[in-house]
């Protein structure tokens, strides 16, 4: 082939099915070098998780496998991405560099910076999103805060197709001849996990997408507060749908989900199993949402959205914190979904709340400390979908809930964990406990020796944070 390679870079989008970029870089007809870099400022990040990068590695050994189809193979490289794109080029004289967009505020320097500095055709494409930012915007052409007016207008828009390319042989460059570090090994990246890791293939999250849409989906109304214990273990868990890791590094797409569920929804549904499909596709939104305000507003990334609550007195206390992430609260509905999160680095949305909530209300500590830990540990960590989340429960979001709307633990306990099953099993030290006291173990006779009293009282707790929050409201703007 005499035509000049062009570069196809992988992000977050490891999948090789209806991946926008990809394919346009296959349909220039010039033969494309699919390239995944690892950065070392990731790993250097403290947000970094070992859990999220042995995951990632695993999703770069399946992209390979399928490109193994076509005799290519997948180039792996280290360093900065702009020193190792400069030096591709010149190795094999690309003509072209291929990606899809990424709209945290790292990721649109880095590429904003990659597009004025490289001497070749940069080609960027909107494939993490169904409608990607700007695409919703308000009348006055400002972007919407509120979720429920940007998911009416989201809801209008007309959602691209998945995209779907004939691939050969003749497609890749042979990079044989160039040097291929290979995927590196866990070792080699000093992964330290002991959280087991899904299948990473892109054909085994299809199958997981559409066995949802088939059996699951049409409960989802009634199922998705359902604190699922382990997903990733136990085919015959009911809740939600378990695939957000798949959505955070690409290995599904949001098109693919989206058809799959609008196809179901059509196809003579009763009318609470439509309500249930819209309530799955709403979730979806709210994935977009969050971007779309990651990208607009940048200054969510490391600050509160709204500055009203920028003079609030947040307490320090490392103790407590450390208890929190511990799973050693003295709350059981507390202290098991923390345990969760680091036995399998997933946690269903409902505890995330949960949790959340007592972070920043019970124990009035910054929701950039549970920002931190949850992103250090879920396999889903994303920016935008876990930043949207901890400003939600803390009350400092767009689309907050009140400040004085505080979750009580225990009767989120009681409602959501009626017989303490999930609780049990996080919480071997509850075994015995009898289900009146499941929720308070504290309030028995004789409480178990080895689980610690409740770390705060939740009455004082609800108190505290009303008057700080009020006290910070009251502060004039500077
Ligand atoms: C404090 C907090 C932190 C969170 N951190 C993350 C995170 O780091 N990554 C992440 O993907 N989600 C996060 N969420 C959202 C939500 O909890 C997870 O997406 C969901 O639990 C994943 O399980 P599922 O795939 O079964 O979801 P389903 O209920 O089946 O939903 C389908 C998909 O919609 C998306 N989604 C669902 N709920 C939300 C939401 N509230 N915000 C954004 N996207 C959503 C996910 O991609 C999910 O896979 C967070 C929520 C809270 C309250």
């Amino acid at each position: 082939m005499s035509q000049p390679p062009v570069i196809f870079w992988f992000r977050r989008d490891l999948r090789l099915d209806d991946n926008t970029g990809l394919h346009e870089a296959i349909k220039s007809g010039h033969p494309v070098i699919p390239l995944y870099i690892i950065d070392p400022r990731i790993r250097q990040s403290d947000r970094y998780s070992h859990a999220r990068m042995a995951f990632l590695l695993d999703s770069m050994e399946a992209v390979n496998q399928r490109l193994s189809d076509y005799n290519a193979h997948l180039l792996v490289r280290h360093g900065n991405p702009h020193s190792i794109l400069s030096e591709l080029i010149q190795q094999t004289n690309a003509s072209g560099l291929y990606f899809n967009a990424d709209y945290t505020p790292f990721a649109v320097k880095r590429d904003e910076t990659l597009q004025d500095n490289l001497s070749i055709d940069v080609r960027s494409f909107d494939d993490a999103l169904l409608i990607p930012p700007g695409g919703v915007m308000k009348d006055d052409g400002t972007p919407y805060v509120v979720y429920t007016p940007f998911k009416k207008r989201w809801n209008d828009k007309i959602k691209p197709a998945t995209s779907t390319v004939e691939m050969s042989s003749d497609n890749f460059y042979n990079i044989s001849e160039i040097e291929n570090v290979g995927i590196p090994s866990r070792e080699q990246l000093e992964i330290q996990t002991n959280i087991p890791i899904p299948s990473a293939k892109e054909t085994y999250a299809q199958s997981k997408l559409t066995h949802y849409i088939k059996s699951a989906i049409n409960a989802y109304d009634t199922d998705r507060n359902h604190l699922t214990i382990d997903p990733f273990n136990d085919d015959r868990q009911t809740g939600s749908s378990f695939l957000s890791h798949y959505f955070r590094l690409g290995i599904l797409s949001p098109r693919q989900a989206y058809w799959a569920a609008r196809d179901k929804y059509g196809n003579n549904q009763s009318e609470s199993a439509q309500q249930s499909i819209a309530t799955w596709v709403s979730e979806l939104t709210w994935r977009e949402f969050y971007m779309h305000i990651m990208y607009h507003f940048p200054h969510v990334d490391r600050n509160n959205f709204r500055d009203t609550y920028d003079a609030l007195k947040w307490r320090s206390a490392p103790e407590e914190l450390q208890a929190w992430k511990d799973g050693l609260t003295g709350y059981p509905i507390i202290d098991a979904p923390m345990r969760q999160l680091r036995a399998i680095g997933w946690m269903p949305n409902r505890a995330r709340m949960i949790v959340a909530s007592f972070l920043t209300k019970d124990l009035l500590i910054h929701w950039q400390e549970g920002e931190r830990h949850f992103m250090q540990y879920l396999l889903d960590g994303d920016p935008a979908a876990n930043n949207g989340g901890w400003q939600w429960a803390a009350g400092t979001g767009t689309d907050a809930q009140p400040y004085f709307r505080i979750f009580n633990p225990t009767s989120q306990s009681k409602k959501f964990d009626k017989d303490g099953d999930y609780i049990r099993h996080w919480i071997p030290e509850l075994n015995n406990v009898p289900k009146k006291y499941i929720h308070e173990p504290w309030k028995m006779d004789a409480p178990p020796t080895n689980y610690p009293a409740p770390i705060v009282d939740h009455k004082f707790a609800r108190k505290r944070t009303l008057e700080a929050f009020k006290a910070a409201r009251e502060v004039e703007p500077a």
